[in-house]
Order: C-alpha cells, then sequence, then structure tokens
C-alpha cells in the first residue's frame, strides 16, 4: 500500500496512475504541480483521477500523492459574500494569485484564516452536548450564524470561550477534544438532519404565475428548463432576490463564457430588495466559467449543496439555484467518454439518471440536529439543445422534481414575460399546500386558482374552434371566456421583473387580482344574459385601468378602485 505513485496516462481532464492505492474519491494531488484530482474509478492496480484543473503539459512518469481524504468544503463563517470556484476556492484569491483564467496548482482555503469573528456561546461548561447541536453564534455580517458541534465530536463541555476568534482556533473543548468554528464535510455526502417533513408549505417568489399556478414547496425541488434567451437566468435571479429563503446558494455552470462573466458581475451588484444591502450578504456565488476544467464543474452542484445543508442545519430556509444543469450534466457526459464508458442516450453516461436524482434528493425541509426547522429549495435551469425537452437531460431531471416552469420560445416571441406556458408546466404540490393557502391567504383561493386554470384550459380548447372557422362563429358566452382568459394571461400571468412595483406581487395581492377577474367574469356573464352587447363588455373602460393597476405605485388602491368601477360599470349594463 502506497500513497505515491506516479501518472500512467493523461487524456485531457482525465489521469490514469500507478503505484497508489486509494478509497475511490479520495483527493489526489497529480503531476509536479500538484494538480487537484479526485479518484473516480479503481480498475486493478490503476487507478481513474479527474483533475480538477487544466492539465495540459503533464505528462506520464510525474508523481501523484494520495492525500487519503475525500473531497470537502470547508464550512463555517465567511462563506456568505463569497465567490468561489467548484471545487470552493475563492476567485478574488485566484485572480489575486494567478490573474485570469489560469488557475493551475494553487490551493487556497475555502475560509479566510486571518478573519476575527465575535463568538457568543450558548452553552455552558459541564453540559453535555451531540453533534449538530448549536454551541454558540457569531454575526456573519448580517446573519445570525450557528456554530455547531462537530459530527464526530460528542460529551461534556470542558470548556468554552466566549470573545473573537478566526475560524481555526479553539472556541471550545468537548470530551477532551479541541473544538474550532470551521468544519470540514466530503461533499458527495449528505449532512444527517433528525427528520425529514412533507414539504407543506410554499416558497414564496411574489411571481403570481409560480405562486398561484405551479407552487414550489420550501424543501421541494422544480425544473426550469427552457432554450436560449427564454428567461431561465432572469427567473432564477427574481427567485434569489425575491423568494422567502434566507440563503441563496447560487451555482453558475458557464453557458457561454461571457454569460458567466455576466454573473459575476451582476450578481455582487444586486440589491436585496428586503434589507437594501447587497443580496451577497446572504449569498454564496459558485461559478464555472466555460474555460474552467470540466471536473470542477461536475463537483459544484456538490459542493453547493453541502454549503446549503450546512445553512439548512441552522434553520433556515435555503434556496439552490443551478444555472444551468445542462452544463452539469454535459460535464459528467466528457469525463465517461474519457472513461470510455459504455454511452446511454445522446452520449450521457448510463448513471445520469442516478446523479440526477441523488442531486434532488437534497433538497428536503427537515427538523435538524439541533431541533430546527429547515429547508433547501431546489431551482435547476435546464438548458436543452434548441429548446426540445425530449433529449435526456430534461427528461429524467422531469421524472424527479415535482415541479415544472416550462419556458416557452414562442411566449418570448409574443413578449409575453414570463414565458412559463401555463398548459404544460405543473406542480404536483398544489394539493399539499392548499391548507396553507387557505390559512394563510384565502379560504377561497384553491376555488379561484382551479377556476383560472380551467378558463385557460377552456381558452385553448376554444382556440383550436376559432383557428378554424374564426371567432365570429362563438357564441357570445364563449366570447366572454376567451375575453377573461385574455384577461388572465395580460394581468395576471404576465409580470415585468424589471419593473418596480410588477416584479414583485404579494399573495394576498395575487389574490385579489384574480378575484377581480373572477367578478369580471361573473359581472360580463350576467351582462350579456340581461340583453347587453358583447362590445360594450368587452370594451368596458375599467378594463384599461385594469390592466395599467400592477404598474401604479398606489396599486392596492388602484384595485379597490378598479373593483368599484366594475360595479358601476356593469350596472349600466344592466348587471
Ligand atoms: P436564458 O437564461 O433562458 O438564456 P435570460 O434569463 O437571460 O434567458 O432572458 C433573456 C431576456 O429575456 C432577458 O434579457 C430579458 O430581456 C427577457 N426577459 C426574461 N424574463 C423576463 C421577465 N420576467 N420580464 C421581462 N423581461 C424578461
Ligand atoms: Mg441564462
Amino acid at each position: 500500500m502506497s500513497n505515491e505513485g506516479i501518472i500512467y496516462r493523461v487524456a485531457g481532464p482525465v489521469v490514469t496512475a500507478v503505484g497508489i492505492s486509494p478509497r475511490m474519491y479520495d483527493v489526489v494531488q497529480v503531476g509536479n504541480e500538484k494538480l487537484m484530482g479526485e479518484v473516480i474509478k479503481i480498475v486493478g492496480d490503476r487507478t481513474i483521477i479527474q483533475v480538477y484543473e487544466n492539465t495540459d503539459g503533464v505528462k506520464p512518469g510525474e508523481p501523484v500523492v494520495n492525500t487519503g481524504r475525500p473531497l470537502a468544503v470547508e464550512l463555517g463563517p465567511g462563506l456568505l459574500h463569497s465567490v468561489y470556484d467548484g471545487i470552493q476556492r475563492p476567485l478574488k484569491v485566484l485572480n489575486e494569485q494567478m490573474g485570469d483564467f489560469i488557475f493551475r496548482g494553487v490551493t487556497a482555503p475555502g475560509l479566510d484564516r486571518t478573519a476575527k469573528w465575535d463568538f457568543e456561546p450558548v452553552v455552558k461548561e459541564g453540559e453535555t452536548v451531540a453533534p449538530g447541536q448549536v454551541l454558540g453564534t457569531v454575526m456573519e455580517g448580517t446573519m445570525l450564524h450557528k456554530i455547531m458541534v462537530p459530527p464526530n465530536v460528542s460529551g461534556k463541555v470542558e470548556k468554552i470561550n466566549k470573545g473573537s476568534f478566526t475560524v481555526e482556533e479553539t472556541v471550545a473543548v468537548i470530551d477532551g477534544k479541541d473544538v474550532i468554528m470551521m468544519q470540514r464535510w466530503p461533499v458527495r455526502v449528505p449532512r444527517p438532519v433528525a427528520e425529514k417533513f412533507q414539504p407543506d408549505v410554499p416558497l414564496v417568489t411574489g411571481l403570481r404565475v409560480l405562486d398561484t399556478m405551479f407552487p414550489l414547496a420550501k424543501g421541494g425541488a422544480s425544473a426550469i428548463p427552457g432554450g436560449f434567451g427564454t428567461g431561465k437566468t432572469v427567473t432564477q435571479q427574481s427567485l434569489a432576490k425575491w423568494s422567502d429563503a434566507e440563503i441563496v446558494v447560487y451555482i453558475g455552470c458557464g453557458e457561454r463564457g461571457n454569460e458567466m462573466t455576466e454573473v459575476l458581475t451582476e450578481f455582487p451588484e444586486l440589491e436585496d430588495p428586503k434589507s437594501g444591502h447587497p443580496l451577497m450578504n446572504r449569498t454564496v456565488l459558485i461559478a464555472n466559467t466555460s474555460n474552467m476544467p470540466v471536473a470542477a464543474r461536475e463537483a459544484s452542484v456538490y459542493t453547493g449543496m453541502t454549503i446549503a445543508e450546512y445553512y439548512r442545519d441552522m434553520g433556515y430556509n435555503v434556496a439552490l439555484m443551478a444555472d444551468s444543469t445542462s452544463r452539469w450534466a454535459e460535464a459528467m457526459r466528457e469525463i465517461s467518454s474519457r472513461l470510455e464508458e459504455m454511452p446511454g442516450e445522446e452520449g450521457y453516461p448510463a448513471y445520469l439518471a442516478g446523479r440526477l436524482s441523488e442531486f434532488y434528493e437534497r433538497a428536503c425541509r427537515a427538523r435538524t440536529l439541533a431541533g430546527f426547522d429547515g429547508s433547501i429549495s431546489v431551482i435547476g435551469a435546464v438548458s436543452p439543445p434548441g429548446g426540445d425537452i425530449s433529449e435526456p437531460v430534461s427528461q429524467n431531471t422531469l421524472r424527479i422534481v415535482r415541479v415544472f416552469w416550462a419556458l416557452d420560445t414562442k411566449l418570448r416571441e409574443r413578449r409575453h414575460f414570463p414565458t412559463i406556458n401555463w398548459l404544460t408546466s405543473y406542480s404536483l404540490y398544489d394539493k399539499q399546500l392548499r391548507d396553507w393557502y387557505v390559512k394563510s391567504v384565502d379560504e377561497a383561493f384553491p376555488e379561484l386558482r382551479e377556476w383560472a386554470m380551467q378558463t385557460l384550459q377552456q381558452e385553448s380548447e376554444l382556440q383550436e374552434i376559432v383557428q378554424l372557422v374564426g371567432s365570429d362563429a362563438l357564441s357570445d358566452d364563449k366570447k366572454i371566456i376567451l375575453d377573461v382568459s385574455k384577461m388572465i394571461r395580460e394581468v395576471f400571468l404576465q409580470q415585468n421583473a424589471y419593473d418596480p412595483v410588477d416584479t414583485y406581487c404579494p399573495l394576498p395581492r395575487q389574490f385579489m387580482m384574480m378575484k377581480l377577474i373572477k367578478k369580471y367574469s361573473d359581472l360580463a356573464d350576467k351582462a350579456l344574459a340581461a340583453g347587453a352587447q358583447i362590445d360594450k363588455i368587452t370594451s368596458l373602460p375599467a378594463k384599461d385601468r385594469f390592466i395599467k393597476a400592477k404598474y401604479e405605485p398606489t396599486i392596492d388602491e388602484e384595485l379597490l378602485a378598479v373593483e368599484k368601477d366594475f360595479d358601476e360599470q356593469f350596472k349600466e349594463l344592466g348587471a
């Protein structure tokens, strides 16, 4: 058994070594420059390693050293506000050391070793503690960061210190062991919880089409597939800003090189609308630009997920975005092909489905070891080539997640934003969340939602008829249905992410808007029955006011005024 061997073969990011006897997923140092890699396959005396750095110029015969440790992340104060690469190297430090783009052989710790944090104990000497329990707290910027007992430590607190410490200084002695604020956790292993709950609370996003029509539960997982330019990134950023998760982990898997640069310049500029502070104060950003090696991209989703689990363990609601998971899957495909594995569908490895489900299954709402209620909601963008979701990554993702937000190129062409298709999207959480909406918004919420969905469904059926024989063939009550569904689309479903008022719509307002549309529909039916002309109904002046109301700073008063206008103007039509 040896920890040192030599390189036998180099194939891009995949290096074969001989002379070491590692375990699967051990981290190894490859070549003279000690490039970081991970053991992904062992065949006889050959060890196959995926290397997280560019292997150009690395040659057979160079040394390989097994560290004997799995790929792990550092967890502790200082994560928030950080921008990391896929293996938790801070991009800022990498840039300072290496300049742009070439990050070879650089090791930079994930957590700053010099920063000091004011540690406030919450347990006393003499108390007995168990893994996951909170020992004390520090303020990480504006967030309360709970320092938890590490996984392998338990017993009597012999000493606990109050004061200012770095992440490597001892804050407590438990059962003879020095405890520091920093923990290491292997990224491919989910962190344990006491108990998983059924998700029955929505992740409130302020986007009407999501919250009302296709809600995601806190602790659930959703997929956003969509072709280029359909709004995946805008939607994810909107959720990062507005959803009621306290912590955001954003994993950017660069589509094109400059797209990631955009994320890197845009994200730090985003303002947290709830506090007015930078959104980065409660965000961890993981960035894989397209010039970074594929293996690091493969690892990045696990790095991000582990960080998300760490904040969940403190009792926070975490939103994890991966944009886009297709790039992650492509990294798997590339590595698999270098390994000369038997390819599955479209060249993706046979284990694609397994990897995707392992990832999404780490989304959960749970009682943490410390007894808190915490959650990780996962929102995965998928970018199928040509926008066609019949390809393997989309299909396998849809088999796992329970929420599907289908972005639609045709809606983009019609400038209908967000481009979420209301006929093909779905949420399988709607039943579980029903009680919450009844209690927290309104008793009538579920029926109103159901009514809106049915009206949209009717519209699509009627449109087929219209296309065949023209709208004149429709009876007046059918024309009203088309008029109402148009209102649902234009007033309710369309939402401008860039308008200061419309960008976020609180749930009571969503309900009020839908209630007004239903009111319009009921009054229109009544007016028609009383003999009013259809043109008079569809050209009601109050409709115009309704469409504009969502951009008015005094929107809630405007909506009340629209309600009054509906009453008065329909009265004139005999309703
Ligand atoms: P993708 O990530 O799917 O390639 P983006 O999220 O970058 O697409 O969106 C492309 C463009 O579409 C944006 O730059 C913006 O102009 C427009 N857009 C997307 N969503 C919205 C929205 N909700 N409101 C207004 N414009 C939007
Ligand atoms: Mg994008």
